[in-house]
């Protein structure tokens, strides 16, 4: 199924998110995780991909099988940047070939041998790039694309950032994920430019439950989200005690995305990070929710 129809829908849905394992011997454990939660019953799933090789083989394989054995969804994610033009149309045929739909257009992190190298003759510089692959490809993909409420980390100031954000967009994208946010006010004030600067595909919300302190650190360097003060006075009461930090950062989540709702966002993706336990509780405390 193409997500376009999932996202007509004007009740909240929750979607998840896996990463595949990085090698073969830990491939089962994912593999349990991910059927984990495709028995959730999410609105899809999606699976990201190691840039540069490495956990790259294991997403079509994860994506293709939720898909066929648990009928759920799924968003296959694909990176460009340090890859050349040929593989990525071998990527492109294999997901085609494998019947997944949807696909997360992604330029990817540079590597850190790349940062500050002269670009002219890489294969692909931005997402876009792998946008226009993607149409040109004759597959109807329904494809999305990443966006950020603080702006990419790379960009001089939000107007570049949405400038480009809808080149990308233009380019053939039929919705849009946020990066993880932990002040929903970030994400009304960015919807309402970007709305204005004529960007008007569904936006699919972010949510990132922190469910140990450890990663909070990892969180910020890896998106330079802001912490609210709420939330780090969470962390700073809980997070030498994993049990109360897991339960304080679900319920942080689950705040958040009732927040959302209550302001009109129908699609939330949560960063679930292979816990399914995590993906089950957040949908419990919002049960009652998810029928309205
Ligand atoms: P782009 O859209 O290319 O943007 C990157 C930067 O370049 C921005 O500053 C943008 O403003 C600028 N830019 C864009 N187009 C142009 C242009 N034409 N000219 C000049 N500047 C331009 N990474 C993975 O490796 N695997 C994953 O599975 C993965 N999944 C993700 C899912 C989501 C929802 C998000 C938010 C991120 C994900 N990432 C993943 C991380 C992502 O690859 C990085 O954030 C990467 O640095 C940027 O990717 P992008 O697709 O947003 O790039």
């Amino acid at each position: 199924m193409k997500l376009t129809e999932h996202f007509e829908k004007q009740h909240l849905s929750l979607s998840f998110e896996v990463f595949p394992p990085k090698t073969s011997s830990t491939f089962e454990s994912v593999k349990h995780a991910t059927e984990a939660m495709a028995l959730l019953h999410p609105a899809f799933m999606s699976v990201t991909y190691g840039a540069g090789g490495g956990t790259s083989q294991y997403t079509l394989e994860i994506a293709k099988h939720i898909q066929e054995q648990y009928g759920v969804p799924t968003l296959a994610h694909l990176t460009c940047v340090s890859s050349t033009r040929e593989t990525v149309r071998a990527r492109i045929q294999e997901l085609k070939e494998s019947g997944i739909e949807n696909v997360m257009a992604l330029r990817g992190d540079l590597p850190a041998e790349m940062v500050g190298q002269d670009r002219s003759h890489w294969d692909y510089r931005h997402a876009v790039d792998l946008i226009r692959e993607l149409k040109e490809s004759g597959a109807d993909f329904c494809i999305g694309g990443a966006c950020y409420p603080e702006i990419h980390p790379e960009s001089i100031n939000q107007a570049e950032d949405i400038y480009y954000l809808k080149e990308k967009v233009d380019a053939g994208l039929s919705f849009l994920t946020t990066q993880m946010f932990f002040d929903n006010n970030l994400l009304y004030n960015f919807l309402y430019k970007i709305r204005e600067a004529g960007i008007s595909v569904p936006v699919v919300a972010g949510i990132m439950p922190i469910t140990n302190a450890n990663q909070v650190d990892r969180a910020i360097k890896l998106s330079g989200s802001f912490m609210p003060q709420r939330f780090k006075t969470l962390v700073d009461k809980f997070g030498s005690d994993p049990f109360a930090m897991k339960q304080a950062g679900i319920a942080y989540a689950t705040d958040q995305i009732i927040d959302l709702y209550a302001n009109g966002i129908t699609n939330v993706h949560v960063y679930s990070m292979n816990k399914p336990e995590v993906a089950a509780k957040i949908q419990s405390n919002i049960s009652d929710i998810l029928k309205t």
